[in-house]
């Protein structure tokens, strides 16, 4: 869903709505001005709300070392004006970037925010001391420098013009490195090891300190979760579905056996007999029943299994697929 001032704002500079969260974060009007790519988005950056205006340039042409460019931002006269402000806050200032093709700047605030004309105006000011110090990036492709053949594009996080022969290329360069990928050789035997062997470690350092504190800390388990998966993947030498199913059993027995040691350790001093194997497999009949009496062993458990598989959300594949957004304005 685009925002409402992201939408007028739109209307306002003949831009396009980008309803996604690209290339800035949340929904923004896009689209260029005089051959100057620009994105604009009321959104939030660091639980701030801030408007962020992207201005994009042709690469290499500026004519002043990029910081010098953010500062001329950061002190003009005139955009402190368009802001009602004496000066940009710690965090703006910190937040403003210039780079080598790409001017970014941010306006922050809490209760009331910025109107989508206000937006323009400040927009029309970054616009004009970018003008001062770089070229335009017309519609040329940014990738060949194919003369008039860029068409605008959201990629990632950015904000490029690129004729349809390289966005092909790209295309084809992602589905190899993909298919490269995919034709890795992957080590499950030397993957389940090594999450087997952190799994082992985990359970005794678990186990131990639980019984020297007499305590458990739960997001000790999702770390062990966490370190185990890791584990599996570096040893498989990729992320793939066995790694990441592999994981969350290896976990369960690493916090099962770590709750087992935790009460051999616990029965050794009741009895006052040394920890040996023959009194381990004495105590293992009555694991269950200790580890399931109450809820700890169940929460437990649970965590380590949150553990692995929150590093689903972790182990991506290193090779993604680029996704051209194509920044059309379209009648309404
Ligand atoms: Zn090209």
């Amino acid at each position: 869903m685009a925002s409402n001032q992201a939408r007028q704002l739109a209307e306002l500079l003949s831009l396009a709505v980008v309803p996604s969260g690209r290339p800035l974060h949340g929904s923004c009007a896009a689209g260029a001005i005089d051959g100057y790519p620009v994105a604009i988005s009321w959104g939030k950056r660091l639980k701030q709300s801030t408007v962020a205006f992207l201005v994009r340039f042709r690469k290499g042409s500026l004519k002043v070392p990029a910081g010098a460019l953010r500062d001329q931002a950061a002190g003009s006269a005139e955009i402190l004006r368009a802001m009602e402000r004496k000066k940009l806050s710690g965090a703006e200032s910190k937040a403003l970037l210039a780079g080598p093709d790409t001017l970014l700047f941010y306006w922050d605030y809490s209760f009331r925010a910025p109107k989508p004309e206000a937006a323009a105006a400040l927009l029309r000011l970054l616009l004009g001391l970018v003008r001062g110090q770089a070229l335009a990036v017309q519609n040329d492709c940014e990738v060949c420098g194919g003369r008039g053949l860029g068409e605008l594009h959201s990629v990632g996080q950015a904000l490029i013009s690129v004729c349809s022969g390289c966005r092909e290329r790209m295309g084809e360069e992602d589905r190899r490195a993909t298919e490269a990928y995919d034709a890795l050789p992957a080590n499950p035997l030397l993957g389940t090891a090594a999450g087997a062997g952190v799994a082992i470690a985990a359970a005794l350092a678990w186990g131990g300190v639980a019984y020297t504190l007499q305590k458990i800390f739960l997001y000790a388990a999702f770390m062990i979760g966490l370190a185990i998966a890791v584990a599996v993947h570096k040893g498989m030498g990729k992320v793939n579905l066995y790694g990441k199913v592999i994981a969350v059993p290896l976990t369960v027995a690493s916090v099962l056996a770590g709750d087992f040691f935790f009460m051999c350790l616990s029965v050794a001093k009741e009895l006052n007999e040394p920890l040996t194997l023959d009194l381990a497999s004495r105590a293992l009949p009555h694991f269950i029943q200790f580890e399931f009496s109450d809820s700890s062993g169940y929460v437990s458990v649970l965590f380590g299994v949150l553990g692995a598989l929150g590093t689903l959300l972790v182990a991506k594949r290193p090779v993604q697929k680029r996704v051209f957004i194509p920044i059309v304005r379209t009648a309404s």
